[in-house]
């Protein structure tokens, strides 16, 4: 095994095996791989977290845990690596393995049925499609829901593109639900490939998270964003009703682990003159809820900088009322989903219904994205919803066009 700065990509192996693991470890080194061969699940748990891997191939079978247990703890660990699933079982077990992986949102690159011959495993390693011969999983995990990176998007050429600076970031507005004003924008990064054109964030932000290169992306896109917006924070407040503005960054969990972060973020702002208050940075309520203790941590050393703090996505994680209080955030958003189906469903308006009522009771902003019609914007404004973000109000914009829409958006008011 070489250092982490090693661009190659890596398999993990676990298997209880070893003459299986050995000729796993044999044909992909051939192929240029790193290899890693572990046999039992705390091994492969170690070693996972220690050395990032690219690639995992899993026996489904084991004397200490099975893999759909191991599964189970990728998806909620938010693994992003390909997975391959090997195993000596039938196919109706590997259907069970293959759908269960898939709707855990886990990047499945296929099911390799023991025995398997080498080129089976160097097509999957390439990144082909599996061919029907393996029972591969009805529900096609090939290509999972939660976006895979495009076969040709690996972590070199995520390098290459964050080196050539080819990342852009686009800017969604916030509205006050009460009088439509603005009151700031999300900051949200795209990747302007030479190839493929605008890649959407889902496609890219696990495999940066993945690999080692969220850090390097997240101030890419601080540094992009804070650029654009200093200079119109003062000039905007005009446009906005003579109230500040705030930007609104999200944050990896992963991005961390680095003490000097929260430092280097207060400098720079300084430097850009522009007051931390201003800046919103989002972090989602599982991220936070992973490892509450360090969350806690980096949290509290934002809050006493200055810098706002908002819990993204909520209402898809667990948290408890006493964890919410615990954390010293500023904001709550409430999830996409329950809102873009408020309006069809009931459940969704009495969901968002208890998160704003929730927030408000524990004295936090509450903002509702992907407000999609004005009937849901004024569900949101009835229920005592604080802000309101999605494309009824509007879509992501670059930051030229962003200044554009201000004025529009101040005209027509
Ligand atoms: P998010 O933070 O929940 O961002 C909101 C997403 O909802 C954005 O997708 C936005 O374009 C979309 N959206 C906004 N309004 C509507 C609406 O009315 N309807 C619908 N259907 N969608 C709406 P986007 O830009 O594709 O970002 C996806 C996710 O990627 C973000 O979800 C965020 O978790 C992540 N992300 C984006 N930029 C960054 C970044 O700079 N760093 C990190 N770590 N993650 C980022
Ligand atoms: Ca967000
Ligand atoms: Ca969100």
């Amino acid at each position: 095994m070489t250092a982490q700065t090693d661009r190659r990509p890596r398999l993990l192996i676990l298997d209880d095996d070893p003459l299986v693991g050995c000729t796993m470890q044999f044909i992909a080194e051939d192929l240029g791989l790193e290899t890693c061969f572990v046999s039992t699940a705390m091994a492969f748990f170690a070693q996972l977290e220690a050395w990032q891997p690219t690639h995992i191939a899993l026996d489904l079978i084991m004397p200490d845990m099975d893999g759909v247990q191991v599964m189970k703890r990728l998806a909620g660990d938010r693994c992003r690596a390909r997975i391959i699933i090997t195993s000596g079982v039938g196919s109706r077990v590997l259907d069970a393995a293959g759908r269960s992986a898939a709707e855990h949102g886990l990047n499945i690159a296929g099911v390799l049925s023991k025995p398997f011959s080498t080129g089976d495993l160097r097509q999957l390693l390439a990144g082909a499609p599996l061919g029907p011969p393996h029972a591969a999983p009805a529900t096609s995990p090939a290509r999972p829901s939660a976006a895979p990176p495009h076969p040709e998007l690996g972590m070199a050429e995520l390098r290459r593109g964050l080196d050539a600076d080819e990342l852009l970031v686009v800017y969604q507005p916030k509205i006050d639900c009460t009088d439509a004003r603005l009151t700031g924008f999300e900051a949200l990064v795209r990747w302007l490939h030479p190839d493929y054109g605008p890649i959407a964030p889902d496609r890219f932000v696990p495999l940066a998270e993945a690999s080692g290169l969220i850090a390097a992306l997240t101030e890419r896109v601080l540094e992009l964003a804070l650029q654009w917006f200093a200079p119109i924070c003062g000039e905007g407040t005009g446009l906005a009703g003579g109230r500040p503005l705030s930007l609104s960054v999200n944050l990896s969990a992963k991005a961390f682990n680095d003490l000097d972060f929260v430092d280097r973020l207060a400098q720079r702002c300084l430097q850009l003159q522009l007051a931390p208050e201003r800046l919103i940075l989002e972090l989602t309520e599982t991220s936070a809820m992973d490892d509450p203790v360090a969350s806690l941590g980096l949290i509290t050393r934002l809050r006493m900088k200055g810098f706002h703090l908002s819990i993204d996505d909520f209402g898809t994680g667990f948290s408890s009322m006493l964890q919410l209080v615990r954390l010293p955030f500023s904001e709550l958003k409430v999830d996409k989903s329950f809102v873009m189906t408020a309006l069809q469903s009931e459940e969704s308006r009495t969901v968002v219904k208890s998160i704003v009522d929730l927030g408000r009771s524990l004295g936090l902003r509450t903002v509702a994205e992907g407000v999609e019609t004005a009937e849901v914007f004024d569900f949101l404004r009835k229920i005592g919803c604080d802000q309101a973000q999605g494309y009824h109000i509007a879509r992501p914009m670059t930051g030229d066009a962003t200044l554009r829409w201000m004025r529009e958006h101040a005209a027509a008011r």
